[in-house]
């Protein structure tokens, strides 16, 4: 077989809080490959398009719920192969802080399984992937300074 071609793919996506009213902060996380995985909500960001408005866009469609843009957090990457293309892929996604203004999780979209709120220390467990996981770290810290 031909060597693997390489491609990058460039994403962008949030964490959203709230505080409920017993003051728990809690995030978003949306539930994807039939239920198993828990991970960030993101997506692709458009040509012309600025991350921050796919990082907002992205959360909404995804999780139903919109909010504002607080700060960003930071990026991860990951490679990946795509099977149809015999292509390894190399994402680079952006990640940003959003405060949480209205919508409700049973508005997700049909990209996911699912999505749900989580205190902010059960999401730390609940996250699927390494990067997902350092990224809400680092919004807690950004949370509790
Ligand atoms: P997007 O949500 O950006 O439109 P997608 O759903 O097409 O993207 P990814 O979520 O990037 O694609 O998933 C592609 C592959 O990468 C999958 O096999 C998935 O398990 C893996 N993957 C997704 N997120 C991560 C991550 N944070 N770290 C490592 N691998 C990941």
């Amino acid at each position: 077989m031909r060597p693997a071609t390489i491609k990058t793919q460039v994403s962008s996506g949030g964490v959203i809080f709230r505080k409920t009213p017993e003051n728990t902060l809690e995030i978003a996380l949306v539930a994807v490959k039939d239920g198993k995985v828990w991970s960030l909500p993101k997506g692709i960001v458009e040509k012309g398009e600025e991350a921050s408005d796919t990082a907002v866009r992205e959360v909404r469609e995804e999780t139903g719920l919109s909010g504002r843009i607080v700060e960003k957090i930071g990026d991860i990457s990951y490679w990946y192969y795509i099977k149809e293309d015999n292509a390894k892929c190399r994402k680079t996604v952006h990640f940003y802080l959003i405060e949480y203004v209205s919508g409700s999780t049973s508005d997700h979209n049909w990209e996911v399984d699912a999505a749900e709120w989580f205190p902010l220390e059960e999401a730390l467990n609940r996250v699927s992937y390494k990067g997902d996981r350092e990224i809400v770290r680092k919004a807690k810290e950004l949370l509790l300074k």
